[in-house]
């Protein structure tokens, strides 16, 4: 049997979506071609890319209101770049929200670019919350926040109200819950938390906010580039992008993001109930701040660690450790997750006593 996988990332996708991909390997549109062996260039892939692009704004309520989809290579990581290098004007100013270990790493790229101004973090407590009152400056160029803090457990509820641009790394939380995203100005997130396997970076832009840096950007790290050839400026990441629309299709599927964002939220409250009410576990991250894609807990006595790592590797799970920098365990239930494996851990969770 199949383990329960509450990897962070690399992490579960749902399991029609690898047999699906597992038979394009072999044998992709009845071509006697692998998907993975046809050129780029061929109609079959083509309509692949333009099936993902379509099914990214449909999904998000982003159709005919100006934003292009782009599927890059370089992770989310490659984003924290070239968002400051398409964005960021010549002597301009960033405003950053500084919310955990990917936030920071943002921050450090950004300052390559210009000034950054760190409007609010929550370091002090190992970022175990989202700070709340914070000001952004009106003629800062964008604002970047991270909107679900995959290694602390911590996910912003609301997005500041702002006239100028918004940014925002979703890495770990895209086509989780439902939002307004035409508030969002650029969205990035690698696909291998919510979407698909690793090695594309999906990027959902405002054409109109592009080429008003006054710098020359070289060709792979600009957008606009990439856009003018839609996505083929070089040979995408074809089987993650295949993926990635095989698992749009099935959310498609299962009712859209109002469906899923149901099923993720009645997960993290059978979980989180659980962690509240057992004497032998607490949670991480500040209650109000929770992440329904994350869930970070301790053992309040730590020497039942060895014994409780037994106890749900017995039951199959997979991937529960805790971050390094966090320590602890850390379930991650993403879209794919089922409900029936939340409850797996939930029993585990119950049953064992010291
Ligand atoms: C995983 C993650 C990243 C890094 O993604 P890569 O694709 O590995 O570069 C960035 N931001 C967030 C929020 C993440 O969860």
């Amino acid at each position: 049997m199949k383990k329960h996988n509450f990897s962070a990332g690399p992490c579960i996708l749902p399991q029609e979506v690898l047999q699906k991909a597992s038979e394009a390997v072999l044998n992709f549109n009845n071509e006697d071609l692998s998907l993975i062996e046809v050129s780029h260039r061929s109609s079959g892939i083509v309509e692949v890319m333009e099936k993902a692009r379509s099914l990214v704004l449909e999904l998000l309520k982003l159709e005919n209101k100006g934003y292009s989809v782009l599927f890059l290579q370089g992770g989310a990581s490659l984003e924290f770049l070239m968002t400051p290098y398409n964005l960021l004007k010549n002597n301009g100013k960033a405003a950053y929200l500084d919310t955990g270990a990917w936030s920071s790493k943002a921050i450090k790229e950004a300052k390559i670019f210009g000034e950054v101004d760190i409007v609010a973090s929550s370091k002090d407590k190992n970022f175990s919350y989202i700070p709340k009152d914070y000001v952004i400056a009106d003629d800062a160029d964008y604002f970047h926040c991270t909107s679900n803090n995959t290694i602390f457990g911590t996910q912003m509820k609301t997005f500041p109200d702002r006239k100028g641009l918004l940014v925002c790394d979703m890495s770990s939380d895209i086509f989780s819950r439902e939002l307004d995203f035409s508030q969002f100005d650029l969205i990035y997130a690698g696909a291998q938390k919510n979407m698909g396997p690793a090695g594309a970076t999906l990027v959902v832009v405002k054409e109109e906010i592009l080429g008003k840096t006054g710098r020359e950007i070289p060709s792979m790290l600009d957008y606009q580039v990439h856009l003018s050839k839609d996505s083929m400026f070089n040979t995408p990441p074809v089987f993650a992008v295949y993926v990635s629309m095989l698992t749009l299709q099935w959310l498609k599927d299962l009712g859209g993001i109002a469906a899923i964002e149901k099923i993720n939220k009645a997960k993290a409250e059978l979980l989180y109930n659980e962690i509240d009410q057992n004497p032998l576990f607490e949670g991480v991250a500040a209650t109000e701040d929770r992440s329904t894609m994350n869930v970070t807990f301790v053992l309040t006595d730590d020497s039942l660690k060895e014994k409780f790592d037994a106890a749900w590797k017995r039951a199959g799970i997979n991937g529960l450790g805790g971050h390094r920098s966090v320590g602890g365990y850390r379930a991650s239930i993403y879209n794919a997750m089922p409900l029936e494996s939340v409850v797996v851990l939930v029993d585990v969770m119950k049953n064992f006593n010291n």
